[in-house]
């Protein structure tokens, strides 16, 4: 069997929507302030401190991947706090890869701000063109977003039948653009977006600022610096299933960002061509490569 015909012989939704629950009960269990902040004193394979949150819900999506595994499953887990790790699969050869962000927006979470997000992609080759199942749980409004490839993408188990409408107001300019970026010190790139964009919304968390597009609640998404194929695999997925356009810019294939843990590119995205091509000239120095 070929490894795009394996990835679609497993209930993935219902595994994700496992590993979501357990990881809601775990937000949702009550804690102190203080204990939402503890951290375990490691540093993630994605390079941010990881908090005792972050490690549980990544424990959570684990017990779910150890059970693939048990039931026959060979694939690589790419995961932000544990990094690239073989379930019987051979990272040389073609193979199942599953990538995961446990909790996009974990500052959120550790602060109590509303959007934080289970990000998990599951991929039959080695690049975001690749990912056949996307999934993202925002336990902030309790949506969940998810798309099949070539299937079209879901908001709460439900289709989302219409293809998203750009608004732009008067002047041409995009009503309302998405941006993230965690270090203000990349914020000034937004300034370039004056002649692009009318409004800007930070939600802190790419995967959910992604997923917002796929609904047509922005009219695009930038990501102010490079981020890491852990934070955007799944919701691009969703985003081009919803009838959105994606491209990860430091390529020249659009789609082409690798799926693992280094930051390549930022990630935009649009609901038409003309969009995408505005928000592409942003300047964010590019990792070498
Ligand atoms: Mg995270």
């Amino acid at each position: 069997m070929s490894v795009s015909q394996t990835v679609r012989t497993v209930d993935w939704l219902g595994a994700c929507r496992r590993a979501a629950a357990a990881i809601r009960a775990q937000l949702e269990a009550p804690q102190t302030s203080s204990e939402r902040l503890a951290e375990t004193g490691t540093i993630g394979g994605g390079g941010d401190r990881t908090l005792v949150l972050d490690a549980a819900a990544e424990d959570a999506v684990f017990a779910e991947l150890d059970r693939l595994h048990a039931d026959g499953l060979d694939f690589v887990a790419v995961s932000e706090e544990r990094g690239e790790i073989p379930f019987g699969a051979e990272p040389d050869e073609p193979h199942v890869r599953v990538v995961i962000d446990p909790i996009d927006g974990s500052l959120n979470a550790k602060r109590g701000l509303p959007h934080h997000a289970l990000s998990i992609a599951v991929a039959d080759g080695p690049t975001m063109a690749d990912v056949a199942f996307g999934y993202v749980f925002d336990f902030g409004p309790g949506e969940e977003w998810s798309a099949w490839r070539g299937e079209g993408a879901c908001l709460d188990g439900e289709p989302l039948r219409e293809r998203p409408m750009e608004r732009r107001s008067a002047d041409g300019r995009l009503e309302m653009l998405a941006v993230e970026s965690a270090d203000p010190r990349h914020l000034h790139r937004a300034g370039d977006m004056a002649d692009v964009a009318r409004r800007l919304r930070v939600l802190g968390a790419i995967a959910v600022s992604l997923c917002q597009v796929a609904a047509g609640r922005v009219d695009g998404m930038a990501s102010l610096w490079r981020c890491r194929a852990v934070d955007a695999a799944a919701a691009q997925l969703i985003v081009r299933e919803a009838g959105g356009l994606v491209a990860f810019p430091a390529f020249d294939d659009p789609l082409g960002a690798p799926l693992d843990l280094e930051p390549h590119s930022p990630v935009i995205a649009a609901l038409s061509e003309s969009a995408l091509a505005q928000l592409s000239v942003v300047p964010v120095p590019l990792a070498p490569r």
